[in-house]
């Protein structure tokens, strides 16, 4: 595990990295990794302090996996955006499809453990004190980002960004991207706050003038 910032660690847990939040009232984790994950993480957790609630950037099941499981074993709250919802608490048949890879996700979605979200939150929220929320749809509809006041501010993108193997600011593959054209304003809305660092759910942090890297990748077509 990787202090990025002062009690901000980022865990990879092989394909998908979650991010643990150190603060006064216990831990805020953002993101549950993949389906069985929750013990690996728990792990983690227990020299920082108890988990006190989870923020949920969307519904995918490297993102959402082990939420179900985490929430139960741990009595965390789980937060999320309202059109994430149908897919987190295994409401299909009210979900929008949507990204050319939907059927693939779909199937492993399958796998995944419904639960209860309880509490939704929009942007500019601010659902615990010091994270604001910042609505990202395109990759999900409900995509959520979150910054937190910290060090200069630090950008959790979810999978709104990731890095490349290079370190270079990138977006997501794009047969995962529900609305590239959403994902893509979604960027420039990002690129429009201060933050001196950054995590992914793919790929590594940037830390020191996150910010700007955003800025250039909003403004460089691809
Ligand atoms: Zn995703
Ligand atoms: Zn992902």
């Amino acid at each position: 595990m990787q202090e990025v910032v002062d009690g901000v660690f980022e865990l990879r847990l092989g394909v998908v990295n979650v991010h643990l939040v150190v603060t006064d009232d216990g831990v805020v984790l953002v993101d549950t990794g993949l389906p069985g994950q929750a013990a690996v993480i728990e792990r983690s957790l227990r020299p920082l302090g108890r988990l006190r609630a989870i923020l949920l950037s969307h519904h995918h099941p490297d993102h959402a996996g082990s939420a179900a499981a985490l929430r139960e074993r741990t009595g965390a709250r789980l937060i999320a955006h309202a059109a994430e919802a149908p897919y987190l608490t295994g409401h299909f048949e009210a979900a929008e499809p949507e990204g050319r890879l939907r059927k693939f996700l779909f199937r492993r979605l399958a796998k995944v453990e419904p639960t209860k979200i309880d509490q939704l939150a929009g942007d500019g929220a601010e659902p615990i004190p010091g994270f604001t929320v910042v609505h990202t749809p395109g990759h999900t509809r409900g995509h959520l980002s979150f910054l937190l006041d910290r060090a200069g501010g630090v950008l959790f993108t979810g999978d709104a960004a990731a890095t490349g193997k290079d370190g270079s600011l990138a977006g997501l593959d794009p047969r995962t991207i529900a609305d590239p054209e959403r994902a893509a304003e979604s960027l420039t809305r990002l690129a429009e706050h201060d933050f001196d660092h950054a995590v992914f759910g793919h790929g590594r942090p940037i830390s020191g003038g996150a910010a700007a890297r955003f800025r250039e990748a909003a403004i460089t077509p691809e």
